[in-house]
């Protein structure tokens, strides 16, 4: 089964992957995209992303080596490879993807059955905020953007396969675990 974890910037898609990460060992990994936005914090290429230059970026839509991709932001481009999923499933493994909530509803119309979509909400769209900022690594005026676009991001809730609400953690993690279990 292949994972598809969508949610508004913040909400805590990363924090739900890297639990799967790290409760499941040798049971997923992460589909690893590529970016024309700067490494943030401690983000190492070929880890977090391939943080590669637009020019890169278009050359690969042009040798078609992407499955889906997107500009997420203005001027920002995010792609998810087709080698990913091989590279994955060779190595015997289940396919996480973070993708934003449009990649994520063209992942799952490609994928069909084959993959479980999950859409990851967040309590309101203050808390929303206040995650944002209290993570301190996105700009001021990036998260005004990443809050505008959560509001219609929102509005896409009901074509995913499944929701969590990221409200009380421990809470979230329960659902998602029953959620990986029941599959
Ligand atoms: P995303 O990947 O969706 O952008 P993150 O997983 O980075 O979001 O989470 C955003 C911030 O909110 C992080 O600082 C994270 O530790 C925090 N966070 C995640 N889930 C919760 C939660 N249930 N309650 C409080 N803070 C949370
Ligand atoms: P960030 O800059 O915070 O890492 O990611 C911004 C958004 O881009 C997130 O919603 C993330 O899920 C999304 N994203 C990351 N990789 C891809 C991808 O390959 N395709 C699409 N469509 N979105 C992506």
């Amino acid at each position: 089964m292949i994972y598809i974890f969508c949610a508004p910037s913040g909400s805590g898609k990363s924090t739900m992957v890297q639990h799967l990460l790290n409760n499941y060992p040798n049971l997923f990994e992460l589909s690893i995209s590529c970016t024309t936005r700067e490494p943030r914090g401690q983000e190492v290429h070929g880890r977090e992303y391939y943080f590669i230059t637009p020019d890169e970026f278009k050359a690969r839509i042009e040798n078609n080596d992407f499955i889906e991709y997107e500009q997420v932001y203005e001027g920002l481009y995010y792609g998810t490879l087709k080698q990913e999923i091989k590279r994955i499933e060779q190595a015997g493994r289940q396919v996480l993807f973070d993708v934003d909530v449009k990649g994520g509803i063209n992942l799952k119309r490609i994928l069909g059955d084959r993959a479980t979509s999950i859409f990851i909400c967040p309590p309101s769209i203050e808390e929303l905020r206040r995650r944002l900022e209290g993570r301190g690594d996105t700009s001021p005026e990036m998260i005004e953007k990443r809050l505008a676009k959560a509001e219609t991001e929102l509005a896409d809730m009901k074509y995913f396969d499944r929701v969590v609400i990221n409200d009380d953690l421990q809470h979230a993690f329960e659902q998602l675990d029953a959620i990986v279990k029941g599959e």
